[in-house]
């Protein structure tokens, strides 16, 4: 079975090979994808058709901007779930965890990953590497936590002047933040 990833309008296959199925329209004798997402033959009923994205998982490359979410903070390493790729409007499959290693945190020496990024931060971050495990960094000045949570009483932090407070409990603490801290919609990215 041969799979490709399609965009709404392109090309598929001709009504002389294929008949138009599932996700996919006919026009003039073209057969054309109605939706992003993958491009299937069903070669018993010689159909063309196209799975949805949501089902699709995002193959990660080295390079791509993703988001993601914090599922543990350790002295040494924060492991990610990540969630969206900058750009693309793919979603994630929901097991696509990536761990970014002390070193890769900041440009600076880092002793404790655990110290700039806590469990249910929104972070930016940069593909590094993507096998054997996706590896991320967010060395640079537009990645890092871009939403995070009061660790006492899960309000959002506000970007204050001198760091991260929670208008609920007062609460300060401290993260890596993007200079965009607190602007982005999370809900829609
Ligand atoms: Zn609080």
């Amino acid at each position: 079975m041969k799979q490709k990833f399609v965009m709404p309008g392109d090309q598929l296959s001709t009504s002389e090979e294929l008949m138009p199925g599932d996700g996919t329209f006919e026009e003039n004798g073209i057969i054309r994808a109605a939706r992003i997402g993958t491009y299937v033959v069903d070669e018993k009923h010689r159909t063309a058709e196209v799975k949805p994205a949501t089902s699709t998982p995002v193959l990660l490359k080295k390079g791509d901007i993703v988001i993601g979410r914090v599922v543990m903070a350790k002295e040494k390493m924060i492991i990610v779930e990540v969630k969206h790729v900058s750009g693309k409007p793919r979603s994630i499959s929901s097991d696509t965890d990536a761990t970014i290693h002390v070193k890769e945190i900041a440009q600076g020496f880092i002793k404790e990953a655990s110290s700039e990024y806590k469990a249910e931060d929104y972070i930016r971050a940069k593909v590094i590497q993507v096998s054997p495990s996706v590896q991320l960094e967010t060395k640079e000045r537009n990645f890092g936590a871009i939403l995070a949570l009061c660790s006492k009483c899960r309000h959002p932090l506000i970007k204050k002047s001198h760091g991260l407070e929670c208008e609920n409990c007062g609460n300060k603490e401290h993260r890596r933040i993007t200079e965009d801290y607190g602007n982005l919609d999370i809900q829609h990215l």
